[in-house]
């Protein structure tokens, strides 16, 4: 059980309860959402950050173009169907 704020009060209430216990405001949840695979939709995902390439761009002498670029990618793969895809 987590404790959240109201929204409408800022009245610590169990994310547990339907409703505000001080205002009676419908609690609406508004933690992170969990991400799905776009193929399969399944939620079992399984999430790394990727490391943007510094070493590559140093290696070729390149500007690091490419790591500022990949410096949030974010890789999923999927648990259920095997499918991977990256966010930024
Ligand atoms: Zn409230
Ligand atoms: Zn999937």
């Amino acid at each position: 059980m987590a404790l959240i704020h109201c929204a409408e009060c800022g009245q610590v209430i169990s994310d547990k309860a339907k409703a505000c216990q001080a205002c009676g405001a419908p609690v609406t949840i508004t933690k992170y959402k969990l991400p799905t695979c776009p193929k399969c939709g399944s939620p079992d995902l399984v999430a790394e950050k990727t490391k943007p390439s510094t070493l590559v761009a140093l290696a070729t002498g390149g500007v690091n173009l490419a790591a500022h670029a990949g410096s949030k990618n974010i890789k999923h793969s999927c648990k259920t169907c095997g499918h991977t895809w990256r966010t930024n």
